[in-house]
């Protein structure tokens, strides 16, 4: 049998070492050392399918083919599993290909899937449309009501999937309690961190068993590219989702995982300014007259404020509002902000809107996972605040 050569290849002890240093540090070097050929500051992107072997079996540093191992996503790797403290991370050509090879790795038919009640659609979606059909349980609780969660537990519940913050509702669930809750059911306990980036919140370290990303969000940061990840500190988890990798092989190309690198170099400073940001926006709109509701976890009556201040370092870049005037107002903003452009995805430089009941919620309409229809997502950018600022208030204010 072929085996993969690289992929579950764990982190070498020089970045375990290097897990003292901080994030930032870490950031810009675990995995992304000089090229020792030409002495290249920044590690080349290998675009190659293929890799010559000295006589049968030869591998140069193991690498053999680029579905089972590629230097650049192996460096890319690297950099994801120091920052999010993991010892593996496996990358994916979107992050629903990360959740699908880690659901895989997981799941047999007669297990049960729990998850909150306001994950992102497309993972319930992917649990409920394909996993179902092989005989696999979902079901959904409030993820940030440890009681709801609690009592939504099943003899056969096999994972547990939390999503925190929540979109587009950001509520906050509790990470540690979750993980104990999980443990105690034998479940393998998943925590989706796009919303938060490893920057913010750490899951592993919070007792999660592993962490998933939409790396298309903040991790890549410049809305220029689609990926996803796995991260585990898990050795057998490590060695189920990297089979699943190598053997399906819904990779990220070389360019991608590269692209994926350098932007992670700046995450620390994108994300502390996408929460400024975001921090001036909420207080900004709270008490607006066209404005019922300003949901973001940094504004003191968030119901998870204090979990929120506990369990992350900032409250990120995403606010969720709702408008008095309902849908129509809905339909009216969004037509008259000019630096919040209308688009699905969040997490890029450029500050965007969405309508999620009618955008990226739109396949779980009439659900229990519905979203308020008055409600409009903000991802805040990281353009001037006082100009953000201005653009939402001029819209707010001249809604009929
Ligand atoms: C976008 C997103 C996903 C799905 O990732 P893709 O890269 O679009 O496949 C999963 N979870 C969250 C929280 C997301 O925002």
């Amino acid at each position: 049998m072929t085996t993969e050569p690289n992929a579950s290849a764990p982190v070498p002890a020089e970045a375990t070492v290097s897990n003292r240093r901080g994030f930032a540090t870490r950031a810009i070097h675990d995995g992304q050392s000089f090229d020792p050929r030409t002495g290249a500051v920044i590690p080349p992107i290998f675009m190659t399918s293929t890799f010559v072997q000295d006589g049968v079996g030869g591998f140069r540093d193991g690498y053999e083919y680029s579905r089972g191992g590629n230097p650049s996503r192996d460096a890319l790797q690297q950099q994801l599993a120091s920052l999010e403290g993991g010892t593996h991370a496996f990358t994916f050509g979107s992050g629903l290909a990360a959740e699908d090879a880690l659901l895989r790795a997981v799941l047999k038919p007669g297990d049960h899937v729990l998850m909150g009640n306001d994950v992102y659609g497309g993972t319930h979606r992917l649990v409920s449309q394909l996993h179902q059909k092989w005989g696999v349980e979902i079901s959904t609780a409030d993820a940030s009501d440890l009681d709801a969660v609690r009592a939504a537990v099943r003899s056969n519940t096999r994972i547990l999937w939390v999503e925190t913050p929540s979109n587009p509702l950001m509520k906050v669930a509790d990470i540690a309690g979750l993980a104990e809750l999980g443990h105690a059911a034998g479940a393998v306990v998943v925590a989706d961190n796009t919303f938060a980036t490893p920057y913010l919140q750490q899951p592993l370290a919070l007792g999660a068993d592993a962490v998933i990303h939409s790396t298309t969000k903040y991790i890549g940061g410049h809305s220029d590219l689609v990926g996803g990840a796995v991260v585990t500190a898990d050795a057998s988890l490590a060695e189920s989702v990297g089979f699943q990798q190598f053997a399906v092989g819904a990779v990220n190309s070389p360019f991608d995982a590269w692209l994926t690198s350098r932007s992670l170099k700046t995450l620390a400073v994108r994300v502390e300014r996408h929460c400024q940001n975001a921090q001036a926006v909420a207080e900004a709109l709270v008490g607006h007259p066209a404005v019922t509701a300003v949901h973001y976890p940094g504004l003191p009556d968030h119901p998870q404020h204090e979990l929120a201040k506990r369990q992350m370092r900032g409250f990120g870049g995403m606010v969720s509002i709702q408008l008095a005037g309902g849908v129509p107002a809905v339909h009216e903003l969004v037509a008259r902000t000019r630096l919040f452009q209308l688009a699905e995805s969040l997490g890029g430089i450029e500050s965007l809107v969405c309508y999620p009941s009618e955008m990226t919620h739109a396949s779980v309409k009439g659900t229990e996972l519905a979203v308020p229809e008055d409600l409009l997502r903000l991802s805040v950018g990281l353009e001037e605040a006082a100009d953000l600022i201005a653009d939402l208030t001029q819209a707010l204010d001249s809604l009929s």
